[in-house]
């Protein structure tokens, strides 16, 4: 086995200029398949979610679903594609044991949307336009599960289970023009594009987008450039790169691999390569077909899709607030600057705080938490803002407890703590934890009574008029009831006290 030769990133990017187009595809929410009227709920038991049609059987017929159709419509125009005036599906044909029709219904060389852009910002704020060649509707295929062997995957597995619940659920497959222009940025860029279609694509309220169940699926295509290349290089397709910090990993490991390829004299074989979580590193998967391999023919069991432009415009019409018009409004409601902004965008809270204005929070208590304690939180715990297992309307409920005195500042962290370890809603924790502030006067009273009498000679003081003395007996209340009790009020009854 030759050893793997990668060069030093920054070379790579003195040296030559990567080329990329990345391909997304989505599985869109709708109730039922592209073609039939299965269900498409993810994670139901096995091959319960087929019929004839989906299964390929013999005289089944496929009748196209309207609601996937004015979805790829809505993805075109928020991608500011032209729809086409008519259009048709093709038959892609090859044989995969998940593909019971022995081809797929896809569209091919007459796409429902094409030739728009999508203008995604960095995280410094630089803006960079990735153009789009195309959105194209298509069907999913099914799922095979390896069994035995180590990997999961086919190689080495005893034998192989198909489950058809995914065939026939309507995808859209979103396709870059050539990402050019790039330089050191390419997998920044690369991330920063899944991302802001994710977004996109969850305002649009079409899909789950959700990378980690495949409800949104990246394949990332790359080549390099020498400096002074007139044509681009030979392209490498790293399939199914399953993260957003996959995507930007994939992007940069097929750079450094390529550049020492091509700088050792070596040539790049167009080729699929799969990506390694664990390893980072990519492998050769298999040969690229050409599209002839596929022989593509217009699907006869299907009539053209020729969408009235009266439709397309009243489509236009249903497209929701845009996630960089919301984020422009967010900033100037809030009255943040450009960088705050984007420091809340970075680590993904805006969403998550205006969810927790919208439960009632005011907004600038709403941003210090998620920004403060909660990215803490988030950080030591190794996982994203979204991911910690506490929710907006949770955040929203213990900054309602703080400002009605029932929680200090130091009770509401320990009861997000509570909520984060699962012990239930905010108010539970504060039932099961004990945590309300002890507002009661007559029991700070006694608690006072005994840290006074506890310390004979810091009560003299005070009652000699030294007040600033109180503190030690504020500590020794706090710490008596277990810091649930309102400082500023135990001072007052110490003064009381003690005058
Ligand atoms: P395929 O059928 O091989 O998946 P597609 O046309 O669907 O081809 O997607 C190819 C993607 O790769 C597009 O995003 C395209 O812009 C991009 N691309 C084409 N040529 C190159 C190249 N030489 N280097 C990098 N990306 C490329
Ligand atoms: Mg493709
Ligand atoms: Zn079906």
């Amino acid at each position: 086995m030759t050893t793997l030769e990668l060069m030093d990133y920054d070379d790579v990017v003195a040296r030559f200029d990567p080329v990329m187009g990345l391909e997304v595809h989505v599985e869109l929410s709708t109730n039922t398949k592209m073609f039939c009227g299965c269900p498409t709920a993810f994670g139901a038991e096995p091959n319960t979610q087929v019929c004839p049609t989906c299964l390929g059987l013999p005289g089944s017929l496929p009748a196209l679903n309207g609601a996937a159709v004015q979805s790829a419509i809505r993805i075109g125009l928020a991608l500011n594609c032209s729809i086409a005036q008519w259009c048709r599906f093709a038959r892609k044909n090859y044989f995969y044991p998940d593909m019971p029709k022995n081809f797929q219904t896809s569209q091919y060389d007459e796409p429902i949307a094409f030739d728009g852009f999508l203008d995604v910002t960095l995280e410094d704020g630089e803006v960079v336009r990735v153009g789009i060649e195309r959105a194209h509707m298509e069907e999913d295929t099914g799922k095979s599960l390896h069994v035995g062997g180590a990997t999961g995957r086919i190689h080495g597995a005893d034998h192989s289970l198909l489950d058809y619940n995914r065939a026939g659920v309507p995808l859209i497959e979103i396709v870059t023009k050539p990402i050019t222009g790039t330089g050191a940025r390419a997998p920044e860029v690369a991330r920063a594009y899944v991302t802001a279609l994710r977004d996109l694509l969850k305002a649009l309220d079409v899909s789950d987008v959700r990378m980690d169940q495949g409800s949104l699926r990246c394949d990332a295509n790359l080549s390099l450039m020498a400096k002074d290349a007139a044509e681009f290089g030979t392209r490498t397709e790293t399939k199914n790169v399953n993260s957003l910090r996959s995507v930007e990993r994939a992007v940069r490991f097929e750079m450094t691999r390529q550049a020492a390829l091509l700088a050792s004299g070596g040539s790049i074989t167009q080729e699929t390569r799969h990506f390694d979580e664990a390893t980072g590193h990519t492998s050769a998967g298999r040969r690229k077909e050409t599209s002839e391999d596929y022989r593509y023919f217009p699907e006869p069991d299907l009539v053209p899709i020729a969408p009235s432009r009266e439709w397309v415009e009243e489509l236009r019409g249903t497209l929701p607030e845009m996630p960089w018009e919301r984020r422009r409004r967010i900033q100037s409601d809030w009255g943040l600057s450009d960088a705050e902004l984007r420091d809340l965008v970075n680590v993904g809270a805006v969403d998550l705080i205006a969810a927790t204005a919208d439960a009632g929070a005011p907004p600038a208590e709403a941003r210090s938490w998620w920004v403060s304690y909660l990215a803490q939180q988030a950080n030591s715990r190794g996982v994203e803002l979204a991911e910690l297992p506490i929710t907006p309307a949770q955040v929203a409920a213990v900054i309602a407890l703080v400002a009605s005195g029932d929680l200090t500042k130091a009770l509401a962290r320990e009861v997000v703590d509570g909520v984060l370890a699962g012990e239930g809603e905010p108010a539970d924790v504060v039932e099961k934890r004990g945590l309300k502030v002890v507002s009661d006067d007559s029991a700070l009273y006694a608690a006072v009574d005994e840290a006074l009498a506890a310390q004979p000679d810091v009560a003299a003081k005070i009652r000699d008029g030294k007040v600033a003395a109180a503190g030690a007996i504020v500590g020794a209340v706090m710490k008596a009831t277990k810091g649930q009790a309102d400082a500023k009020r135990v001072r007052e009854l110490i003064i009381e006290r003690c005058s």
